[in-house]
């Protein structure tokens, strides 16, 4: 797979505490190479470093060492934040999710069409004022750290202040974000739609003033291919090529109603993906939501451009969507990222998330391992989206982005752990009972940069 440039990490976010060194103390767990499909006992790349500190200095990993092991010269007087015992993992990346549709969690009864033009429109319709998109950017990063993610691809709405708002609150905490205004304009109501010429000018603003501004990168934001006529698709497949550093985000083959419906937009169009693709909007960069209905051609196209498929368990089950084959994509070489697609899903939670990617494989015969859903979650997205030098490990260079995790949370988690824990049952045993029982219950605290961003009430 082609790897992208990295993206700069040249940075201007505020730095109020990113001189502060921390030390914390927990067992480590992270991902060195993609376990696969493999079953738990043959999987490689699982890292498991128990009982270790690690080093914290300028929002940076300095150091991860054994904790029995004295601590460097001049780290001595740092206190030690004893997590001992529990789970310390590199925050979630959550590849596929949409800032206004907290909204709209949670709605009875459609599938995607239906769910678009009843729930998701008008909620998004709001975010035309500043003052909206401000709150609902805040409400919605602080969300997705009291869940352990601490980075995101994301989508906003139509509205360029949507975007701006988003950029603004991330870079605030340093926080990487990729996102940009959503491209619509046609078959959506009044309010929500664009037209090439302003859409385009929205984003090249969008990306002069943001893209590789400390944390920040700008995605060509197409919706879905029936909300953009083929002259904005040009469009946005030209800022692709124009702007080779930018991503690009839309969704792809989730529903058939929706395929039907691109098929009689398309007429032209060899599938629903190629849409995209003979407008150029597929490289490694692009992050393409769902991709439930592709065929093997598809695949075959997804894997010589790099691109990836965010895979949106919860919410290919709520809306009925169908059941995307992981184990079948990764034999044909197609990156899969894991993604909550809130609205449509049902949590920000990944393991939530996790959960439901484990049942939807269970219902194709495949055997999800808790190894492979976390490698997804962390550096196997981290590798997709060409960020694995700064996210998705515990690594010395690596930004400080880590979540602490409680092995369980109330009475059945804690009796099922403690069997699993006291019986010297296999690492991947409790690993898997922590990712099916747990939920953002079990999170103690996450840190992005080296710096607190949500710490548990209890
Ligand atoms: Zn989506």
């Amino acid at each position: 797979m082609n790897a992208p440039d990295p993206v700069s990490l040249t940075s201007e976010a505020p730095q109020t505490d990113a001189a502060l060194r921390r030390v914390l103390r927990a067992d480590l767990l992270d991902f060195t190479a993609d376990p696969g499909f493999a079953l738990p006992q043959e999987a490689t790349g699982v890292r498991w470093r128990p009982d270790h500190l690690v080093l914290i200095e300028d929002g940076h990993i300095h150091a991860v060492q054994p904790a029995d092991q004295p601590v460097p010269a001049g780290w001595q007087s740092v206190p030690q934040e004893d997590h001992g015992g529990r789970l310390l993992m590199p925050g979630f990346i959550d590849t596929h999710v949409h800032c206004p549709q907290l909204d709209v969690i949670a709605s009875f009864g459609t599938a995607l069409l239906d769910w678009l033009n009843t729930y998701t429109f008008p909620a998004e319709k709001r975010y035309a004022d500043p003052e909206v998109s401000q709150q609902g950017a805040q409400r919605f990063l602080s969300a997705l750290w009291a869940h352990g993610t601490t980075s995101a691809v994301v989508f906003p709405t139509v509205h360029k202040v949507s975007a701006q708002a988003l950029f603004e609150a991330a870079h605030a905490q340093g926080m990487r974000l990729i996102t940009g205004k959503v491209l619509m304009d046609r078959h959506a109501p009044d309010g929500l739609r664009d037209d090439v010429v302003q859409a385009e000018r929205d984003c090249i603003d969008l990306i002069d003033r943001w893209h590789n501004q400390g944390r920040q990168a700008f995605a060509v934001t197409v919706r879905f291919a029936p909300t953009s006529t083929p002259a904005q698709l040009a469009m946005a497949g030209l800022l692709c090529q124009t702007y080779p550093g930018t991503y690009m985000q839309t969704h792809v083959a989730e529903n058939q109603d929706e395929i039907r419906w691109v098929a009689e937009l398309f007429p032209d169009a060899r599938s629903y993906l190629d849409v995209y693709d003979r407008d150029g909007l597929l490289g490694p960069r692009a992050v393409l939501a769902h991709g439930i209905w592709l065929d093997a051609n598809d695949r075959a196209v997804l894997r010589e451009r790099g691109a990836q498929i965010a895979h949106c368990p919860s919410s290919n089950l709520f809306l009925g969507s169908g059941l995307f084959d992981w184990a079948q994509a990764q034999r044909e070489g197609v990156a899969v990222s894991l993604a909550s697609d809130v609205g449509g899903g049902t949590s920000l939670s990944m393991l939530r998330n996790m959960q439901d990617a484990y049942k939807i494989q269970a219902m194709l015969g495949n055997r999800l391992t808790a190894w492979k859903a976390l490698h997804a979650a962390t550096l196997g997205a981290a590798q997709a989206l060409g960020l694995s030098h700064e996210i998705g490990q515990i690594e010395p260079g690596h930004m400080a982005d880590l979540a602490v995790w409680d092995w369980a949370h109330g009475p059945v988690a804690e009796h099922r752990d403690r069997l699993a824990r006291d019986s010297h049952a296999s690492l991947h045993e409790r690993a898997f009972v922590w990712m099916t029982l747990g939920d953002e219950r079990n999170l103690v605290e996450t840190l992005i940069r080296g710096q607190t961003v949500f710490q548990s009430p209890l």
